[in-house]
């Protein structure tokens, strides 16, 4: 049995800490990474192995993205028409309003990117490949059992 440590921010063997670890982000990819300070290999679980965890089928709903550009037009609305009519009618304004209207409107153009990406297929193709490289890794049936060995839940197959 081989149980690797977990990160939570800096490496669970020699304790550097990663300087651009950010918790709430994931992706696709092997959780399985190695420490470039003292070379020995942690679990980062933020990384996830397409192949044993599967994918999230509705981030392909063209829906969902249209929701999140929906959420940013109205904050953008909100908060940049008020942004705006606290200009015109009293020449200033609150500078939190103005910053809720920026990040809202980013928020528009990251749901309209995502739609974008769903529509041409270009999502769908990225997941497709990661999805084959996810199926590569897994072939390697030491890795494989690593994982299961880790508590992953590694399809029957691979073992
Ligand atoms: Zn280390």
């Amino acid at each position: 049995m081989a149980k690797i440590m977990e990160t939570n921010g800096s490496c669970p063997y020699c304790q550097k800490k990663f300087s651009s670890y950010n918790a709430s982000s994931s992706d696709f990819g092997s959780p399985i990474r190695r420490c470039r300070y003292c070379q020995k290999e942690y679990i980062d679980r933020r990384y996830h192995e397409i192949a044993v965890e599967g994918w999230n089928e509705s981030s392909l709903n063209p829906m969902n993205s249209l929701k999140v550009a929906g959420i940013g037009l109205i904050g953008f609305l909100i908060a940049g028409g008020l942004t705006a009519y606290t200009i015109y009618t009293k020449g200033y304004y609150m500078m939190k309003g103005a910053l809720a209207g920026i990040l809202a409107f980013v928020i528009m153009i990251v749901g309209i990117i995502d739609f974008i990406r769903v529509k041409t297929g270009a999502k769908q193709r990225s997941i497709e490949k990661k999805k084959t490289e996810s199926e590569e890794r897994l072939k390697n049936r030491e890795y494989a059992m690593l994982l299961a060995e880790n508590g992953y839940n590694v399809p029957e197959k691979y073992l």
